[in-house]
């Protein structure tokens, strides 16, 4: 029986936290939350969120809290997610969001948050080659995790494009917020005896045995949480 999970994944943009919370969600058979895919969807539908967050992710920034925070609630109180769980990916990212989140678990909170570690050098290279399925959210990259036809993705046939925030400028920009908003976050879940720092270099495979390692350990302490 596999009991689920409630994770969260921090890392810096290029760290794999996509990567790794697809394949996560899998082997806990619990739903990916993607903040960063829920507002892409929302633009490409042209609904008002997807108008309003728009230029925030053009350039960058980070969309106000009250809208992802609005979003991730009403994610995490449908049931299959209040049941199972979860494994989000891209949020929170600034304090006021993890708080928020915290109250939207409360009693049960979260497993554990995992950092995935990485350098800034790599990730920049990570970045430039990076690759997403504009259907499914799926990752590839150009110079090791290419998608078996060119151009289309391997888990829904959707075309494989590179991200409009991809360019130089916003990659700098959401680089620097990471350091100021969402960096402290990795002492805030320590603090409180939820963190677990995954080392982000090596095949999506290595990275995948260390973190569900960490994982099913945690689980197994609190069997039945
Ligand atoms: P991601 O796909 O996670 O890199 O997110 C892409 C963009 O979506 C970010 O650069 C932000 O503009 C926006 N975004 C995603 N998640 C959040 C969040 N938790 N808080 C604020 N903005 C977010």
């Amino acid at each position: 029986m596999n009991p689920g999970a409630r994770l969260l994944i921090l890392g810096k943009q290029g760290a794999g936290k996509g990567t790794q919370a697809l394949r996560l969600s899998r082997h806990y058979v619990v739903p990916h939350i993607s903040t960063g895919d829920t507002l892409r969807q929302a633009i490409r539908s042209g609904s008002e969120l997807g108008r309003e967050a728009r230029r925030y992710l053009d350039s960058g920034e980070l969309v106000p809290d009250q809208i992802v925070i609005g979003m991730v609630r009403e994610r995490l109180t449908r049931p299959d997610t209040s049941h199972r769980g979860f494994v989000l990916d891209g949020f929170p990212r600034t304090v006021a969001q993890a708080e928020a989140l915290s109250t939207i678990l409360s009693p049960k909170g979260l497993h554990l948050a995992i950092d995935l570690e990485i350098d800034t050098t790599s990730v920049l290279t990570r970045l430039a080659g990076r690759r997403v399925c504009a259907d499914c959210g799926a990752n590839y990259s150009v110079v090791d995790n290419p998608p078996r036809v060119p151009g289309l993705c391997d888990v829904c046939g959707g075309e494989v494009v590179q991200r409009d925030d991809d360019t130089e400028a916003a990659i700098r920009r959401r680089l620097e917020l990471y350091e100021r908003e969402t960096a402290p976050l990795i002492a805030w879940y320590d603090s409180r005896g939820l963190l677990a720092r995954i080392d982000a270099l090596g095949s999506p495979d290595a990275v995948t045995e260390r973190v569900v390692a960490v994982v099913d350990r945690r689980i197994l302490r609190r069997p039945g949480s």
